[in-house]
């Protein structure tokens, strides 16, 4: 069962309109969030993102933070106790004809559940290979956009390079992934760029920081030259699926000798206690 529109339905009954707004112009906004043991992480942070996402793009929010909880409570009693990543999108709605501008509609929004299994830490510990590629992404990248056409682009040379991400960066500025964050640690110290318009607010990087701190390190919100990646001790990747990701090769060439670092394996350990708090 989904959840589109005020009603559950099986999927494959579930219809949108052709003049659905996310369907002409991915006009919308999105979340993940993840759901351990039946228990949903961090859902004020997603819904206080979600807002900021709408604001910006002139959305109304159709639904109270409660009634987020009800509808998402209703559809994980389909599978209680499970590990889950909630899907949440809203489009401006439906519109009479196709043009760019707008004027309000009744939002769109669908809501699913996808089963999630996060790597063990062992899997984690074989670490993780990534390209880097200049961002020809837009100057709004703080909102969490359905139009996700250069992710997608990125994403596929991902796949096609057999590399877990694309680490994006501009005027030789290390910026964040096509879909996750990014670190690097030298020394005692942790680098990663600060957040606003060609970065993403990461609800997962806020507890990478956390961990961080609460492990001792020095953090840094600074912008770090791409090229310092090579010099790096550690580099990670976050997100709400993947979580704190050690990458030990970037473009074919091995950070720290392929070696995972000692910071990600405490900051890993911690993050799994704030997870299973
Ligand atoms: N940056 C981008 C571009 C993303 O797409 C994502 C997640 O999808 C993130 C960062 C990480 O955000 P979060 O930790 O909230 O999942």
């Amino acid at each position: 069962m989904i959840f589109l529109n005020g009603k559950f339905t099986p999927k494959d009954q579930a219809c949108i309109s052709v003049m659905d707004r996310g369907f002409l112009f991915g006009d919308g906004v999105y979340e993940v969030i993840p759901v351990y043991a039946g228990k949903i992480f961090r859902l004020s942070d997603h819904l206080t993102r979600l807002q900021n996402s709408l604001d910006s793009i002139q959305i109304s929010n159709p639904y109270t933070p409660e009634k987020y909880q009800n509808i998402f409570d209703q559809l994980l009693e389909q599978s209680p106790n499970s590990n889950q990543a909630i899907y949440l999108q809203i489009t401006r709605g439906v519109d009479t004809v196709r043009k760019h501008s707008f004027n309000e509609l009744t939002p769109t929004v669908f809501i699913e559940l996808n089963p999630l299994i996060p790597k063990t830490k062992t899997e984690l510990e074989n670490g993780y290979h990534a390209i880097t590629h200049p961002d020809f992404r837009w100057e709004r990248c703080d909102i969490k956009a359905t139009s996700l056409l250069a992710n997608i682009i990125y994403s596929q040379q991902a796949k096609q390079s057999q590399v877990e991400e694309v680490i994006l960066h501009r005027d030789q500025i290390m910026i964040e992934g096509a879909t996750s964050n990014v670190f690097t640690v030298k020394g005692n110290t942790l680098f990663t760029h600060p957040t606003g318009k060609h970065v993403l607010s990461g609800i997962t990087r806020n507890l990478v920081i956390e961990s961080a701190r609460h492990c001792g390190l020095i953090i840094k919100e600074v912008a770090t030259k791409i090229d310092d990646i090579f010099s790096a001790n550690e580099v990670w990747i976050s997100s709400s699926t993947r979580e704190v990701m050690p990458i030990i090769n970037v473009d074919s060439k091995l950070i720290n000798n392929g070696k995972i670092g000692q910071h990600w394996s405490q900051v890993y350990d911690h993050y799994q206690t704030i997870k299973n708090a």
